[in-house]
């Protein structure tokens, strides 16, 4: 791996955060964290930071949203209390939102699923292994609603299991990506109440 290449994508990750970057760089960079602990750590640190301020943000907002409407108020008393519980529902609503809800795995349509043998190079050591990859791209129809994900995987485990969720507002309607899948058996996407979906299975 070059350093230049690091140094390229590490500049390019607060962009790629605010999906302000292309679809042609947005591989570059996929691809180039598959390959590159050092760029993998920082672009996951990244994650969590973005992920952090986006919801002080939010919170930040309702409050003074709170504080204008307390203001306008006569009856201060009633709507002191009223206002406490649309802020009460409204923040199990933002919890939602940032962790999204299972959704149901009829609205989903698998449109790549392959392997591929790729050689990765050791940057400290030099050496080169031969990995296999599974490339995945699932496509998520619903009106409003975009698709999130987090699986859970441990080493040496042959199952991994994909937890779905949609979300309102912002999004997107595919999550494609690769994942490493030496030793492992069967890929499920876990939807609501539990049902899940194979992904891939090892033939
Ligand atoms: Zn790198």
């Amino acid at each position: 791996m070059k350093k230049t290449e690091c140094a390229l994508v590490q500049d390019l990750i607060p962009n790629y955060l605010e999906q302000l970057t292309s679809e042609e760089t947005n591989v570059f960079i996929k691809e180039h964290v598959m390959h590159c602990r050092e760029c993998k750590k920082i672009l996951e640190e990244s994650t969590a930071e973005v992920e952090e301020t986006e919801t002080q943000e939010k919170n930040q907002t309702l409050k003074i949203d709170f504080l204008k409407k307390v203001k306008f108020t006569k009856k201060a008393g009633i709507f002191c209390i009223t206002i406490a519980i649309v802020l009460l529902l409204f923040s199990g609503g933002i919890v939602y939102h940032n962790t999204g809800l299972p959704l149901s795995l009829d609205d989903l349509e698998i449109q790549e699923r392959r392997t591929e043998m790729v050689t990765i190079r050791d940057e400290e050591t030099g050496q080169t292994t031969e990995k296999e990859i599974l490339h995945y791209k699932i496509n998520y129809e619903k009106e409003g609603r975009y698709i999130t994900s987090r699986y859970s995987y441990k080493p040496g485990d042959p199952i991994i299991i994909f937890k779905l969720y949609s979300k309102w507002g912002d999004g997107g309607k595919t999550i494609d990506g690769s994942i490493e899948i030496e030793g492992v058996n069967t890929i499920y996407l876990e939807g609501e109440s539990g049902n899940k979906m194979t992904l891939w299975k090892r033939e």
